[in-house]
């Protein structure tokens, strides 16, 4: 018997399984195919290697006329993908005997929820563990891409999802992407540094349009995409409307706005669907107060892997301790969690502040309102901009492009927003995320002592801006 069964080990339910333990539970983790789930295995870790490798390509063929000298300098995908598997496999070691060294009971194979408190598990070559549980069950099964039924029969040689960029056999000279959002941004900087020409199809009229205002996506990145040598060609306000594939296996994309593009490869980044086959014979609406909790992806929104392992702590402690405190809320008359929704705006109604990274070059970070919600929720707002170009370290670094532009409360002089672009975005955002949190008013920011040369200067600088 078990307290809690933990079905899908991706960050969500390992950090689940964790914080069971923590608590003195007896926890049993469920995972049908590989320990760290999408984030370790397809999603964050392995594209992050990809993207580091290929903006160090790009970074050393800029410096080359810096003081750096060296022979022919190439990529090799292949070999790029080889680091990537293997910081993969050093992450899955380390995460599958640190959960056993706990003493969580690990089971390989698939999770169904039954009713009298029991859950199923398929284990290879049709053996089945039947696990009871007296406290609750946490669904963290996470998400997959979500496929397009009408270029069906070109997935896998014309056509790519995410999950299928780690069994290219070679870098495509030009692709298209489809999706401006954080995952095409990224795929779109990942082959662009690498040098393949990219073409990236955004349905709406700016990239990234659920995160960053309009005016700052087309002053950044959608500016900074299309300079030499990247060369992204970005396409907004359009779709891919159909693919034709010639028998010497042209393939043309067709948009929308009635634009051809003949490419090697096209590849899908738009939206994921949940893993939703883990009912037994229980139906969803019957679960409501069985406490059955599902965290992460699994809640039908894309989300993050922190969002999952905050969600996951909170989950076990709910369930366990009736903590209702916990920042996530998760509550439980729904099978859902509050967290549901976790668009920005969302989140900001509950008071909750989301900081979102995206690891495109240059990177890109947000937290808090946009000007757009701002102003919708009826807020009245200072702005303050500063460019990267404008502070030493940039030009230290060699790479000015950037810009932060920040929300400031006229009303109470609190910083309520702020989007960012230019290198180390994903890392110096959880300064303005803690300051933000803590409710500082922005001369408190300028008052505190900033290292120089840091890019964290840059909040300073732009706070400054407001008190001339
Ligand atoms: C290309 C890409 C890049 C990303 N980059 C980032 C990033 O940089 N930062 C970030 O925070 N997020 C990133 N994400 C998102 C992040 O990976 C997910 O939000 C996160 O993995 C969700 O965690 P989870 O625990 O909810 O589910 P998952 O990580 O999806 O794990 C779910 C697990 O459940 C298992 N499972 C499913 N059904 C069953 C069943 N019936 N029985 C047993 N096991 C089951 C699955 O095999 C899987 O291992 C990225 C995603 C992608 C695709």
């Amino acid at each position: 018997m078990y307290d809690i069964v933990v079905i899908g080990a991706g960050p969500g339910g390992i950090a689940a399984a964790q914080e069971a333990k923590r608590l003195g539970a007896r926890v049993a983790l469920v995972e049908k195919e590989k320990i760290g789930g999408v984030c370790l295995n397809k999603g964050c870790i392995p594209t992050k290697a990809l993207i580091n490798k290929a903006k160090a390509f790009k970074e050393t063929q800029k410096n080359i006329s810096k003081g750096i000298f060296s022979g022919n300098i190439r990529a090799e995908w292949s070999e790029m993908l080889e680091n990537a598997v293997s910081v993969v496999g050093v992450g899955r070691g380390g995460i599958e005997s640190a959960i056993k060294s706990l003493g969580v009971d690990l089971y390989y194979g698939k999770a169904a929820i039954f009713s009298g408190n029991k859950v199923r598990v398929e284990e290879s070559e049709g053996a089945e563990v039947e696990l009871n549980y007296e406290k609750g069950v946490v669904v963290a099964v996470g998400s997959e891409p979500k496929k397009f039924k009408e270029f069906n029969q070109f997935e896998g040689n014309a056509v790519l999802y995410s999950d299928d960029i780690f069994k290219l056999r070679e870098l495509p000279n030009k692709i298209l992407i489809v999706g401006g959002g954080a995952m095409g941004c990224e795929f779109a900087s990942l082959f662009a540094n690498l040098g393949a020409e990219v073409i990236l199809v955004e349905y709406f009229s700016t990239l990234l349009p659920k995160i960053l205002d309009e005016d700052f996506s087309r002053s950044t990145i959608m500016r900074e995409f299309k300079k030499p040598p990247k060369k992204i060609n970005v396409i907004t306000g359009a779709s891919l409307k159909d693919i034709e594939k010639d028998c010497s296996g042209k393939i043309t994309a067709a948009l929308s706005d009635n634009q051809f593009f003949e490419v090697d490869k096209i590849l899908i980044a738009a939206g994921r669907t949940v893993n939703s086959e883990i009912f037994g014979d229980l139906k969803s609406e019957n679960i409501a107060d069985k406490n059955i909790l599902f965290i992460g992806d699994a809640k039908g929104v894309c989300g993050t892997a922190y969002i999952a392992d905050k969600e996951g702590v909170d989950a076990v402690n709910l369930l366990l301790q009736d903590n209702n405190d916990c920042m996530s809320c998760i509550d439980a008359n729904s099978f859902l969690c509050v967290y549901r929704d976790m668009e920005v705006s969302q989140c900001l109604s509950k008071n909750i502040l989301v900081p979102y990274v995206i690891f495109s070059d240059p990177e890109i970070a947000v937290v808090g309102l946009t000007e757009k919600l701002a102003t919708e929720k009826g807020i009245k707002i200072r702005i303050a901009k500063y460019l990267y170009r404008q502070m030493g370290r940039s030009h230290c670094d060699g790479e000015v492009a950037g810009e932060v532009k920040m929300l400031v409360n006229a009303d109470d002089n609190r910083v309520v927003g702020v989007q960012l672009f230019g290198d180390c975005a994903t890392e110096i955002i959880q300064i303005a995320y803690v300051l933000m949190n803590q409710k500082i008013f922005y001369e408190g920011w300028i008052d505190l002592l900033w290292p120089h040369p840091v890019y964290g200067e840059i909040f300073k600088e732009a706070l400054k801006t407001l008190k001339r």
